[in-house]
């Protein structure tokens, strides 16, 4: 490879002096007993520097494969560098279904678990909450299976491993049976509804997103997606909680074409086809964007946007869009879902970090009251300590890398940042 390459934004050049895009488990344990320094690389969607290393970069990307369709245990057995599209499509031609999908479906199942990615839905967690076994190549090249029915608490702590643990080679989920889905989307709902709504609007359907550009106190579309499996009859109401029904499909971003989204006016489709906003055929091959997204307690959803709104003035030339989801409660330590449930406030902003950098520190100060945790995988600006003081696992996470990996060869400058530092 002449070049390094550089995350999907292309805000973000890997460092790395290798790059490796083995095609078999025996190669990767191979890489890693070699290797001095290494990290696993997924699709390369995370906007700041989670997935590097100074020394070997292992892409699974050969690795893609389903292994196994349990019928009797409702799981799948994938290779751990199958992206959620190519995935779902199988699962659903077998019959089944994931609970959930994050807003684009290009993504890889083990980079997107390492980083707590999640969807909308008051009754779902994040997608890593459907693993219940994995399987490891630890720094010395050592293949170890830990599963969440016989290890318990180290699983819990393996699950959302940011890389840090070793490189993940294969993930068994949790399956349904396949549903159908009917996504509707209203536009305009005023901010000072959700005081006394919020609650009744996040779980009025299967998945629930809000999409606000913070020109006004209000949000310019909600996305409702309901699970219309037993194919009763919905009779919308035209108006919701002072928002309209919209009459044509949209993009979240209302002056964009919505011909790469999924479709709308209660069109019913299969599950993959309606919980992602963007369709499975469309492939985005770079974003003119950055992200960030914070998560906090779902009790205090409505303060937290008022907070929000506040800085409403700084934030709209900056922003594109932002989206505003629900996620259940889990027990995965380094889950920013771990032991409460949550509301999520994203931020889609135009590509102009020295701005968004100025800014993150105001929104992180307006959050900090509710203990609001970063997306692993997303550009925050907090320090270090602070955002340890948020996971009270962490002391039990420090523990775990340094048992699979005593000497570091799986840590980078964001684990040693995020997770040991002290800066
Ligand atoms: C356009 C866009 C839309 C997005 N939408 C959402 C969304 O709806 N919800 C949400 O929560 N997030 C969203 N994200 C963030 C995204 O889900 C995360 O960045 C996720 O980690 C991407 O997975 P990846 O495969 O690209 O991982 P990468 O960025 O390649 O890697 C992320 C982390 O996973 C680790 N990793 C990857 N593969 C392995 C492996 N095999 N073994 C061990 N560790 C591994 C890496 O070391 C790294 O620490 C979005 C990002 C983009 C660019």
């Amino acid at each position: 490879m002449t070049k390094n390459p550089s995350n999907w934004a292309a805000n973000y050049t890997y460092r790395a002096a290798r790059f490796h895009q083995p095609e078999t488990v025996e190669q990767i344990q191979e890489l890693v007993a070699r290797s001095d320094k290494l990290k696993a690389l997924g699709t390369r969607h995370s906007f700041n520097d989670i997935a590097d290393s100074p020394g070997d970069l292992i892409s699974l990307e050969h690795l893609d494969q389903v292994v196994a369709l349990d019928r009797a245990h409702r799981t799948v057995t994938v290779e751990a560098g199958v992206r959620y599209g190519q995935l779902a499509r199988w699962l659903h031609n077998e019959g089944y279904a994931l609970h959930n999908l994050a807003s684009l479906p290009h993504i890889s199942v083990a980079g997107a678990c390492a980083t707590a990615t999640h969807g909308s839905g008051d009754k779902h967690g994040n997608l890593a909450t459907a693993v219940s076994a994995l399987e490891m190549v630890t720094a010395e090249g050592e293949l170890v299976v830990l599963s969440r029915e016989k290890d318990g608490e180290q699983f819990r702590g393996a699950v959302v491993g940011l890389g840090g643990l070793g490189v993940v080679t294969k993930l068994t989920l949790d399956i349904s049976p396949t549903f159908e889905v009917r996504q509707d989307v209203y536009e305009n709902l005023p901010l000072a509804e959700l005081e006394a709504r919020l609650a009744e609007l996040f779980s009025s359907a299967y998945s629930v997103s809000l999409f606000t550009d913070w020109q006004n106190a209000s949000f310019n579309q909600v996305w409702l997606k309901r699970n219309v499996s037993d194919n009763a009859v919905i009779n919308l109401d035209p108006q919701l909680f002072g928002a309209t029904l919209a009459i044509k499909n949209l993009h979240p971003i209302s002056s964009l074409s919505a011909e790469n989204c999924t479709e709308q006016m209660g069109v019913h489709g299969p599950w993959y086809e309606r919980l992602p906003h963007f369709r499975m055929d469309f492939t985005p091959s770079s974003g003119e964007e950055l992200q960030s997204e914070y998560l906090v307690p779902r009790q205090n959803a409505f303060e937290a946007l008022q907070a929000i709104d506040q800085l409403r003035n700084s934030i709209a030339p900056l922003l594109q869009i932002s989206e505003i989801r629900s996620i259940a409660a889990d027990d995965l330590w380094m889950s920013p879902c771990f032991g409460r449930d949550c509301i999520a406030i994203h931020f889609t902003w135009k590509k102009d970090w020295e701005g968004v950098r100025y800014l993150l520190p105001r929104i992180e100060e307006q959050l900090a009251k509710f203990n609001a945790r970063p997306h692993w995988a997303k550009l925050f600006t907090m320090s270090p300590t602070h955002l340890q003081s948020l996971y009270e696992k962490l002391p039990d996470f420090q523990q775990l890398l340094q048992h699979y990996d005593p000497n570091g060869k799986l840590r980078n400058v964001f684990l040693d940042q995020y997770i040991f530092g002290t800066s």
